[in-house]
């Protein structure tokens, strides 16, 4: 059996930690199943290989066969600072309806962690991603759309704002929320997980935030007797909960046991994913995976380190997880335990990229390349 992957190489280190991954991922789905199934890979264009092969950044080529395709992974794409490019990323997002940013958390033995605990973190965010105050709508204070708008506000509804504010709209919907909690709750029963936790700040927005605890309640009831609530806690059944946002931040710090997925609107999201993978040893390490109905595209979720880019430093280590999750997805689920093995005794005998080796006492650096080699050495 023969699945097709489409990937983008990416800017910076992406072209040396897709090598390195591809490499790791192909020779743990051989191992796995003795050459009965494998990996076809297809490359897709953009970035700056785009730029200089084709003229643009983001070819159309690539996002039809993106339209169309089931599974994808990325590594890094620069966003050009100023010079008037949108970032590849927010627009390969919005083409493609990736609703739903999946990124797990957890720590691996041998990293260093600000946590006394780190051991029990075990948790996977899942991010709504199209809406929230990214729909991009602000206006600059002082501008003429700020001032019609607060005129507006002001005459129509009374609301008390001061004439010279900046205005943000934070649009949120049922569709929106309600399709990332859908998701969140099918990945939980399937995962054999006992917690989905809504993350909301609906006690100060209520209709937005408040809204989206609501409608992800909703959902819930779909599930039928699948699920339950805090309150009526069933042996066995996934218990759907909610918190206030800046109460989650303490707990998953103090009791990260009590916590399994977390379902949450866009900027809640973006948060707590990066301060839930600093906890368990920085970026680096961090796999994610953004989703629509057909597409899962994952990637590497750091940036293009452009100060290590081709000196072989790079560590492969997100885009070799996120392309172990993909394996997982598609339920080939021995050959991503290689890898996570691989990767657990790798970390153990600390032979480790410098970016980790710092971390480490008495660590012994290598390569990206040689980092690869030596997890498939252990398949
Ligand atoms: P960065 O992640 O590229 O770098 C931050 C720090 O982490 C640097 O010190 C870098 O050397 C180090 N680092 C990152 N990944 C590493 C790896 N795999 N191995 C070893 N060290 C690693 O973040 P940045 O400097 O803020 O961004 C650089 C560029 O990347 C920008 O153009 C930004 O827009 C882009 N970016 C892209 C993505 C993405 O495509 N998903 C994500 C973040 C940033």
């Amino acid at each position: 059996m023969q699945k097709t992957i489409y990937f983008i190489e990416g800017d910076g280190i992406g072209p040396e930690v897709s090598h390195a991954g591809k490499n790791v991922l192909n020779n743990a789905v051989k191992k796995a199943y003795s050459g009965k199934k494998s990996l076809e890979w297809k490359e897709l264009l953009a970035g700056e290989k785009a730029l200089k092969e084709t003229g643009e950044l983001l070819p159309e080529a690539t996002l039809n066969a993106l339209k169309n395709a089931e599974l994808a992974i990325k590594g890094p794409l620069g966003t050009p600072v100023g010079k008037g490019f949108r970032s590849l990323n927010v627009t390969l997002r919005q083409t493609l309806d990736l609703y739903a940013c999946i990124r797990p958390i957890r720590w691996f033995k041998g990293i260093e962690s600000p946590l006394k605990r780190p051991d029990l973190v075990d948790m996977v965010i899942f991010r709504e991603n199209t809406e929230d105050v990214y729909a991009g709508i602000e206006y600059e204070a002082n501008s003429p759309e700020a001032k019609k708008l607060i005129d507006f506000l002001r005459s129509e509804f009374g609301a008390k704002i001061d004439a010279s504010a900046a205005i943000g709209i934070k649009p949120m919907t049922q569709k929106g929320s309600g399709r990332l909690v859908k998701k969140a709750i099918e990945f939980a029963l399937a995962q054999n997980k006992p917690s989905v936790t809504l993350m909301h700040k609906g006690n100060i927005m209520k209709f937005t935030e408040g809204g989206f605890r609501a409608w992800g309640y909703e959902v819930a009831k779909e599930f039928g007797d699948k699920c339950c609530t805090e309150d009526n806690k069933v042996a066995g059944k996934l218990i759907i909960k909610d918190r206030i946002a800046d109460a989650l931040f303490q707990d998953v710090l103090i009791k990260p046991e009590q916590y399994s997925v977390i379902a949450t609107p866009n900027l809640n999201g973006d948060y707590i994913s990066d301060a839930l993978a600093a906890q368990v040893g920085g970026l680096g390490m961090a796999p994610g995976v953004n989703m629509s109905e057909k597409l899962a595209f994952y990637e590497a979720t750091h940036g293009t380190a452009p100060a290590i880019a081709g000196k072989d430093k790079a560590n492969p280590s997100s885009f070799i997880l996120s392309g172990a999750m993909m394996l997982e997805h598609i339920g080939w689920n021995e050959a991503a335990q290689l890898i996570y093995n691989a990767i657990n005794q790798a970390l153990e005998e600390k032979t480790v990229t410098e970016d980790l080796a710092g971390q480490m006492q008495g660590a012994k650096t290598v390569g990206c390349k040689a980092f690869s080699e030596l997890l498939q050495a252990k398949f």
